[in-house]
This record gives C-alpha cells, sequence and structure tokens, in this order.
C-alpha cells in the first residue's frame, strides 16, 4: 500500500484550476473545510485564461435562442465570422446540435434567462468583494460594456433591452453621436449601440483567477501541481488518482470546464458537451487611442477588450471536436475590422485557442452526481464561464456543507441530462 493510501482523507478535492474550480476551493476553505486545489497547469492559465475578462451583468440570454434560428441561413455556407462548424463534426453530433436548436424556440427563452439572471446576480457580488480580498481591486473596471452595430441595429438592440430591463438589468441606447461620446478614440463605424452600463470587465482574467488561488492558499487551502488520471469511489468517499500517487477524499469537485466529460465516462456518465471553440489575439495599444470598455461588435462576430498588455480581440464561436487543429480563418478575418474601429500596432503575441463548454440548453452543471455520492459536478458554463465561475463554485461548497445556495439551482440539476 502508498504512503498516500494510509493517509486520511482530505475534506474536498477540487479538480481544476479555472475560474470555476479556484472559487469552489475558495468557498469551501471558507466554510473551515480541508481543501486541495488540482491542475495540471498553474491555475487560471486555460480557458479562464483567455477570455475577453467581461463580468457581464446583462448575458442572460443563452445563444440558442429564436435570433440564432433566423441567422441559420446566413451561417450555412460557413463564411461567417460568427460561427463556423466543421459539417464532420455536426454529422457525429447531431444529436447535441438538435437539441440545442430545440432550446432555441422561444418558449424556452424565458426560464433559462431567468436561471442565469439567478446565477449571474450571485455571481457579480463575489467577484466584486473577492477581487478587493485578493488584494487586485484596480483589475476591475467598472465602465461597462458596449454592443455595437454598424448597420441600423435598432430593432435587434430595442429588443436586447426590453429583456434586460424585464429582469431589472439597466441598460442605455444610444446612437453614433452618444457612442463617441462614451468612446471618444474609436473612429465612427457604429450607428447603433447599447450600454450595459451595469457589466464590469477586468485586465487580466488569467491574474485574477491566479490571485484568488492564492487568497485560497491564504486560509490554509492547497494547491497541487499534478494531472488527475482516474477517480475510483473507495469506503471513505474518492481516490483521485494521478501518474504515480494518490489522494484520497470525502469529496471530490469536477470543475475540469472543457476537459469534465473525459473523467466521467469512465464513471458511466455520458455528458452532452459541445465546444464552442474560440480564438484571441493581443496587440500594442497606441496610447493616443484608447478603448474605455469592451465592444462587442454584432455585426463583425467579434469583441476587442482592452487588457494589462494591450488590446485582445476574440473571435466567434467555432463548432468542432475540442483538440482539432486550429484554424485561424475567423481571427483573420476580424482583426482588419477591429483596426477599422481602433487603432494599435503589432501583435504581442501568437493566436490563443480555448473551448466554451457549452451543453444543449446552455445551463452549467451545478450539483451532485446523480448516481455517485460526495460526487459534484461544477463546469459546462459556456460563454459566460468568467463572469459565473464564483457563484457556481460557491454553490458546490453550499451544497457540499449541507447549506441552502444563494440562488435557485434547480435549472443546473446535472441530473437533468445523467
Ligand atoms: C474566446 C472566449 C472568450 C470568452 N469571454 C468570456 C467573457 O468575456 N466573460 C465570461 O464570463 N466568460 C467568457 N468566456 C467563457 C469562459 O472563459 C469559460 O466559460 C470559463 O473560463 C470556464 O472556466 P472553467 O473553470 O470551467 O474551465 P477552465 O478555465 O478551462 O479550467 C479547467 C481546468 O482543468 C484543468 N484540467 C483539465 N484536465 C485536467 C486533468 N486531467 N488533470 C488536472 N487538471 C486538468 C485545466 O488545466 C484547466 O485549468 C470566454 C471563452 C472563450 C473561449
Amino acid at each position: 500500500m502508498s504512503e498516500s493510501e494510509t493517509d486520511q482523507p482530505i475534506d474536498v478535492a477540487v479538480l481544476g484550476a479555472g475560474i470555476v474550480g479556484v472559487s469552489a476551493a475558495y468557498a469551501i476553505r471558507e466554510r473551515g473545510l480541508s481543501a486541495m486545489l488540482i491542475d495540471r497547469k498553474a491555475p487560471g492559465e486555460e480557458t479562464s485564461y483567455g477570455n475577453a475578462g467581461i463580468l457581464s451583468s446583462g448575458s442572460i440570454l443563452p445563444l440558442n435562442r429564436p435570433s440564432l434560428l433566423s441567422a441559420l441561413p446566413s451561417y450555412l455556407t460557413n463564411q461567417s465570422a460568427a460561427l463556423r462548424w466543421s459539417p464532420a463534426w455536426t454529422a457525429r453530433n447531431l444529436d447535441w446540435v438538435l437539441r440545442f436548436l430545440a432550446n432555441a424556440v422561444p418558449s424556452r427563452v424565458k426560464p433559462r434567462a431567468a436561471a442565469l439572471h439567478g446565477l449571474i446576480g450571485a455571481s457579480l457580488p463575489l467577484h466584486r468583494d473577492w477581487i478587493v480580498r485578493a488584494g487586485e481591486p484596480q483589475r476591475i473596471r467598472e465602465t461597462g460594456w458596449l454592443k455595437a452595430w454598424r448597420r441600423d441595429g435598432s430593432a435587434a438592440a430595442k429588443d436586447e433591452q426590453a429583456w434586460l430591463a424585464a429582469f431589472g438589468i439597466k441598460s442605455e441606447l444610444l446612437d453614433r453621436q452618444a457612442i463617441s461620446a462614451l468612446e471618444p478614440d474609436i473612429l465612427p463605424v457604429y450607428k447603433t449601440g447599447l450600454l450595459h452600463s451595469q457589466t464590469a470587465s477586468v485586465d487580466s482574467p488569467g491574474k485574477v483567477v491566479k490571485a484568488y488561488a492564492k487568497m485560497f492558499e491564504g486560509i490554509g487551502g492547497v494547491v497541487r501541481h499534478a494531472a488527475v488520471k482516474a477517480l475510483a469511489p473507495d469506503s471513505a468517499g474518492w481516490r483521485v488518482m494521478f501518474q504515480d500517487a494518490l489522494i484520497r477524499a470525502r469529496h471530490v469537485v469536477i470543475a475540469l470546464g472543457p476537459w469534465s466529460p473525459d473523467i466521467l465516462r469512465p464513471l458511466g456518465y455520458r455528458v452532452p458537451m459541445a465546444y464552442e471553440r474560440g480564438y484571441h489575439r493581443e496587440f500594442t495599444p497606441d496610447p493616443s487611442r484608447r478603448l474605455m470598455r469592451p465592444i462587442n461588435d454584432s455585426d463583425g462576430g467579434f469583441l476587442m477588450t482592452p487588457m494589462e498588455q494591450g488590446v485582445r480581440i476574440t473571435s466567434g464561436v467555432e463548432l468542432t471536436d475540442r483538440d482539432a487543429p486550429s484554424s485561424f480563418a475567423q481571427l483573420d478575418l476580424v482583426v482588419p475590422l477591429a483596426r477599422s474601429v481602433v487603432e494599435f500596432g503589432e501583435a504581442l503575441s501568437e493566436p490563443w485557442r480555448g473551448a466554451r463548454p457549452t451543453l444543449p440548453d446552455s445551463l452549467p452543471m451545478i450539483g451532485p452526481a446523480p448516481r455517485h455520492s460526495g460526487l459534484w459536478l461544477a463546469f459546462g458554463n459556456q460563454h459566460i464561464g468568467f463572469t459565473t465561475g464564483p457563484a457556481t463554485g460557491a454553490a458546490i461548497a453550499a451544497m457540499i456543507a449541507g447549506e441552502q445556495p444563494s440562488f435557485d439551482v434547480a435549472p443546473f440539476v446535472p441530473g437533468r441530462y445523467l
């Protein structure tokens, strides 16, 4: 028997140190339980590193909604910057595609918007509190998020504004002049804008996750750098197995983002996850042309965010296998479009690729695995995982401690798919 097999089990092993896992680990440790956060990389170096850093109050409408159905014809030629799809992947994953599209009908939007509103509403105060506690308050900017249309987007903007207003979320409809007043250094390419005024953003999502991980260590949590190979139930709870070692834990939290299905499959769970891949590239900023906030170019199908190092351009969705070779076609299309909005210099780095983990209803799984006690699932946070990570993690911590989470977790129950 190895030495670790004789050790006392820890209370909770959290697998994955992205925003979800780090948040879960911190919230668990805050409750006085012993906790180990395990990742094959340092915290915050995968999906939670490369996102656009938006802490969105208003992302309550999932991508699969009626507007997706009406836009489908424009995606058929596979030339759109907003959405590309692999025909081979689509043929192999037709079941996921049909379930995803079935959720886009009008009657299925409101309940999911309400669910996401609860999750987002619980998460933003945690981010705003934790970033201060973590000693990095300067990273958060309360300047909102601008959605902008080159053509007349007033119908789409008003529709979105009405949805936001129904949930008490503030936004401002802007014309060309108002956009210029808000963003004086950009060129006047946008005709319509919708400012999500209660949305914040950070200048380095990876560093924010690292700061939260440090905060976890500061209250006695342990971070272990190791790749998890397998999980097995045992009398005390769980064995978490690495290449040549193992640990024992009473509870295990799966927060492996897009890699979560891999570890669950040997336990008999087939997670219906697709990978909405996305890319980013950063460019040296022009100091005389400053972006004040993230801008979503709706017609261009991309986002640009001012980051610590430079301007980060993030691409739309590429539906394909998680590990398929990169294709920079979408990024190549949108970088010149971004240059037509704000001037910036040379690329600071090679393009980055990540995968948004998405389930057919665009809601994450937050809760207990249906057939194993002490196994907790926290993944599938799609386009808004950086925003919703803290509340996802805190809800898992509450459930492990036998407390009521601070928002309604019923829509996120893993048993709906497993
Ligand atoms: C281009 C793009 C832009 C985005 N923009 C935004 C945005 O502006 N706002 C927002 O809220 N969200 C955004 N998102 C979504 C957000 O980034 C994700 O939903 C979120 O980061 C997912 O976090 P996670 O903790 O679940 O996964 P991850 O951050 O991927 O963490 C999973 C961790 O598991 C580890 N791991 C995997 N397998 C193993 C193993 N076998 N052993 C040990 N460790 C393992 C990985 O190393 C990784 O650190 C964006 C995503 C993309 C791709």
